[in-house]
């Protein structure tokens, strides 16, 4: 199956290469220091952390609490949730993805998305409205024009925000 055929809008933003991802609407910059240094060295821990912990609820838990503990919680846009499971995935962890995504690293299979603040079925069925809205030349524009995850994912929350406010009508469909 063509995976843009499960998306709403066609093309797929979330995840493009082994280098290109998004995390905007896990609260991947809803934090107090978003330089990219802060961000790298952030997700590199919770995922070499993550990487060490069994796969039981306890644990998961425990890591989300010692995360919590370890990091700065002031969280600039207060209403928005930041995942603390959010961190680095595919091959050579270049880019960023669920730690808790059943493809995870050391989760064979498994799901362990329910043990998130906004639930399994919210983290699995979200799509953003630049999925929904935006036009797919743009989209596809989108995804062939960001350096690394860190400038995609503020491209996809800048278009978010954008469309939201409805300030940028030649990008819709
Ligand atoms: S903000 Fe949009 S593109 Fe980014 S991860 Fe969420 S749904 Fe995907
Ligand atoms: S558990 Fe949900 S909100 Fe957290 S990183 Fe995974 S997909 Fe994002």
């Amino acid at each position: 199956m063509n995976p843009d055929d499960s998306v709403p809008g066609g093309v797929y933003l979330c995840q493009v290469s082994e280098t290109i991802s998004c995390g905007a609407c896990c609260g991947l910059y809803n934090v107090a220091d978003l330089s990219f240094e802060h961000l790298s060295a952030m997700l590199r821990y919770r995922t070499e952390k993550f990487s060490e912990i069994p796969r039981t609820m306890d644990a998961i838990l425990a890591f989300k609490e010692h995360i919590e503990e370890k990091e700065n919680q002031h969280r600039p846009v207060a209403d928005f949730h930041h995942c603390p499971y959010i961190g680095l995935i595919g091959e050579d962890f270049a880019r960023v993805g669920c730690l808790l995504h059943p493809l995870g690293l050391g989760n064979n299979g498994i799901d362990f998305r329910g043990l998130s603040y906004h639930g399994g079925l919210a983290c699995g069925m979200y799509f953003c409205p630049s999925h929904r809205i935006l036009s797919k030349p743009y989209k596809e524009l989108l995804r062939s024009s960001a350096y690394n995850w860190y400038s995609y994912g503020l491209m996809v929350g800048e278009a978010n925000s954008l469309l939201e406010d409805k300030v940028y009508s030649p990008l819709f469909e």
